[in-house]
């Protein structure tokens, strides 16, 4: 070995590369050059401008950009004065959906075969571009795109309201990490929160947000690549519906007490439920939906609205009638042409069998003695939500992000608070790999200044709150990347961030 390569070894040995390149979530392919790029304050923007897709994304790029200390313009200016950023929409047979190419050279060059694909490119570029002009980056090669399809966070709107404000921030903090979903839980027995004109008395007085907010948010939504799936949980956690709406009780249910589930036999639930969700859909468009479906038992009925229904459908017991229900929603939500989505509790292998489009997010995973596997070999899709690592909550175990970045999306905790809890695998992820669409963060109960400490490890902790972590940007690494990053080298990557 001579001098030079030895030195080039040493070198090697000293500078691992992804202490080069510290994105999260990880790229898929990735390939250093020798040289840097050093940005200028001035930036240009070019595209077809003729593309109307274009023209929003790099409006929303030239404000992120901004934010950076960037001036970026669309106007071209004579070459030497402005660092160049070219985006461009081309077909590219090897490029998945999502997927996007960055180039830096002497220049930046970003394409993909979709908006999407784009815009999840800028969110490299902008992690790159975080130190702001005059600070250089490496000129590489990235292709990249994501494991899973569905990369989600969830926030509880009804026993804690948050601010429009959260929201549209949380958004954009989402998006920036390549997660492309937010789940909104909207409704519980605390409270509703969000408007309605069908039903005006509904909503939770000084818990909601008007029209005009949800319209806001929706628009910071679709700018930033991120689909609001709302959630109005139902039949069970229902107990302001039933309150605001006493037609939705059950014949026998008390009318002096908060009532948590409501009546799955009348005829009049079903129209007044498609009323209000039609609503919602109206304000919130997209492809999911989330029905809720948890936590509830319609095993010893007395109801004449109920068992009328059991008799009128053939159907057995309450079980039944539950799976009725869930079925009936589905019909109504799939001619809207969304796919719907349920907290597990329904029985697998139970009769009438629960339609096998709608994707099943295991939380307990031992409610009812049902297993995610259960779910899976009877057919079902599953959206990872299990309790322990995704959920985060002051009043349960909360993981730590040692223990989160040894997890990956096919693993569902099992256990709860305070034992450390054991990770539940029957498959290998190859088998199940398509019956796994992507994972899911739940934060339940907290408050809204705790919860960028606890997802992203930002700001102070709170007493009664557990440690701040960078919780969400290890589920992102996973469920964009997989694990071909090493849990170790993924919390060296989180820096400073990690607490
Ligand atoms: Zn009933």
């Amino acid at each position: 070995m001579n001098y030079r390569s030895m030195l080039v070894m040493l070198l090697f040995l000293a500078i691992p590369a992804q202490s080069q390149l510290s994105l999260v979530p990880s790229p898929q392919e990735w390939q250093l050059k020798s040289q840097s790029f050093m940005p200028d304050t001035l930036v240009v923007l070019e595209f077809d401008k003729t593309q109307p897709a274009l023209q929003t994304l790099t409006q929303t790029l030239r404000r992120d950009l901004a934010d950076l200390g960037f001036s970026a313009s669309t106007v071209p200016v004579a070459s030497g004065q402005a660092s160049v950023i070219e985006l461009s929409l081309a077909d590219d047979p090897d490029v998945p959906p999502e997927g996007y190419r960055l180039t830096i050279d002497s220049a930046v060059a970003l394409s993909a075969p979709t908006e999407k694909g784009l815009f999840w490119g800028t969110r490299t570029l902008l992690q790159l571009f975080e130190s702001g002009p005059g600070y250089s980056v490496p000129q590489l090669e990235i292709m990249d795109y994501p494991k899973f399809e569905y990369r989600s966070l969830l926030i509880d709107n009804a026993r804690r309201f948050h601010s429009l404000q959260f929201h549209k921030d949380m958004v954009k903090k989402l998006s920036g990490f390549k997660l492309n979903r937010y789940h909104i839980h909207f409704s519980d027995n605390e409270s509703y929160t969000l408007p309605s004109a069908a039903f005006p008395d509904l909503p939770t007085e000084n818990r909601h947000f008007t029209r005009a907010q949800v319209d806001e948010l929706v628009r910071t939504a679709k700018e930033y690549h991120v689909a609001i799936v709302p959630e109005i949980d139902v039949p069970g956690h229902s107990g302001t519906l039933n309150f605001k709406i006493p037609e939705l009780l059950c014949t026998d249910a008390p009318r002096d007490t908060l009532v948590k589930k409501i009546c799955i036999g009348a005829e009049s639930t079903y129209a007044t439920l498609e009323t209000l969700f039609a609503e919602i859909m109206d304000m919130f468009p997209g492809e999911y939906w989330h029905l809720g479906a948890d936590e509830v038992s319609y095993d010893d009925l007395e109801c004449q609205a109920c068992l009328q229904r059991l008799q009128q459908e053939n159907l057995q017991d309450g079980g039944q009638l539950f799976h009725y229900f869930i079925n009936r929603m589905h019909d109504f939500v799939k001619n809207r042409g969304r796919t719907m989505l349920v907290w597990e509790g329904f029985d697998p292998h139970g009769e009438p069998v629960v339609h096998k489009d709608i994707l099943v997010c295991p939380f307990d995973v031992k409610w009812e003695g049902h297993m995610p596997h259960d779910y899976m070999d009877a057919g079902y899709r599953l959206l990872n939500t299990a309790w322990t690592p995704l959920y985060i909550s002051s009043k349960i175990y909360m993981t730590t992000p040692e223990i989160m970045a040894r997890w990956t999306p096919f693993m569902f905790g099992a256990g709860r608070a305070p034992q450390p809890f054991k990770y539940w695998q029957k498959y290998d992820p190859e088998e199940v790999r398509d019956k796994i669409i992507g994972a899911q963060m739940c934060s339940w109960e907290n408050l809204e200044k705790a919860e960028m400490g606890l997802f992203f490890g930002t700001g102070p902790g709170f007493p009664d709150h557990g440690r701040p972590a960078p919780r969400l940007q290890i589920m992102a690494e996973r469920v964009w990347s997989g694990n071909q990053v090493s849990a170790k080298t993924l919390l060296e990557r989180l820096g400073e961030a990690y607490w």
